[in-house]
């Protein structure tokens, strides 16, 4: 019996890949995760030690390092439901991090926290450090550190294809938005578009799903994040308008940690001159049709 389960398991999940890979509708672009045959390898910096930061001190002892990510960002932060093995341009900009710090791939642990949660999660020490779309701000400064930082993306809108009367923040009046709580597109259009019926979740996956199934009527977060998901289904949704914020993505790291900010920042530098930097993009974000442009001045600020 169980046999026969995992078999018919095992079919439907080849007939899922064969339709995944056979159905693309002529001249729409293919549904791909990252090339990771063309992802860099990053050198372990193995005689790497830290002793001013308290966070890398309890992750040597621990021997590995445990970091916080998003699982459900195309391109970006992807956890593999089957493998559990996250990839993306935020997963490989973690992973360099990783290799700085003394670490190797498989000494890192991803763990997915959600937008709103992710201030306390470096508050109390669940993870060492945190890569996944993480805009760097003064109000979020005050109680965590960034390194970085090392993406600069902005505000976008994600529509059904079918979709005509929304090209701008300004068109949402009267319409149903969707992005995630704790998020700062969430906090902007509370803010400055208050005709906008705005409704929160935790993830933007529940808001593409509420999209697809005509629950809202678009989709607010970052431009990088919104074109992932429309490179996925590019006959359902599309981005509009222009990016109208900008949201430069930080490495959080627990406040006052400022040894480890400052080494993360070093480390970013290092990458982003060798070219890995370029290279992870191109083989991930890169895939959801944007140009590696260059990343923004790293911002080593003082301790606060
Ligand atoms: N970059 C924005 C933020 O940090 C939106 C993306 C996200 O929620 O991770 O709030």
């Amino acid at each position: 019996m169980l046999r026969t389960k995992n078999i018919a398991a095992v079919l439907a999940g080849l007939l899922l890949a064969a339709l995944a890979a056979g159905c693309g509708r002529e001249g729409s672009p293919p549904v791909k995760g990252p090339r990771t045959d063309r992802l860099p390898t990053y050198r372990v910096d193995t005689g790497f030690q830290l002793p001013k930061s308290p966070t890398w001190r309890k992750a040597h002892r621990r021997g590995y390092l445990v970091v916080g990510a998003k699982e459900d960002q195309p391109y970006l932060g992807e956890k593999d439901p089957a493998s559990g093995v996250y990839s993306g341009f935020d997963i490989e900009i973690a992973r360099m991090m990783a290799a700085s710090l003394g670490f190797e791939p498989k000494k890192i642990r991803f763990r997915t926290i959600a937008s709103a949660n992710r201030e306390t999660a470096l508050q109390n020490g669940q993870i060492d450090y945190y890569v996944g779309t993480y805009t760097v701000n003064d109000m979020r400064k005050k109680i965590v550190g960034f390194a970085g930082p090392y993406y600069m993306a902005g505000q976008g809108l994600l529509v059904r294809t079918d979709e005509n009367d929304i090209h701008g923040p300004q068109d949402l009046a009267g319409r149903t938005v969707c992005s995630a709580a704790g998020s700062t597109p969430y906090q902007r259009i509370a803010a400055d578009y208050p005709k906008a019926k705005l409704v929160a979740y935790d993830t933007y996956s529940i808001c593409v799903d509420n999209l697809l199934t005509f629950q809202v009527d678009a989709v607010t977060t970052d431009d990088a994040i919104l074109l992932g998901f429309a490179a996925k289904a590019p006959d359902e949704m599309k981005v509009v308008g222009k990016p109208f914020s900008e949201e430069p993505y930080g490495i959080g790291v627990p406040r006052g940690d400022t040894a480890l900010r400052l080494a993360l920042d070093d480390a970013l530098e290092a990458n982003e001159r060798n070219g890995n930097w370029k290279k992870a993009f191109e083989a991930t974000l890169g895939l959801s049709g944007v140009p590696a442009p260059k990343p923004p001045p790293i911002d080593r600020y003082p301790a606060n």
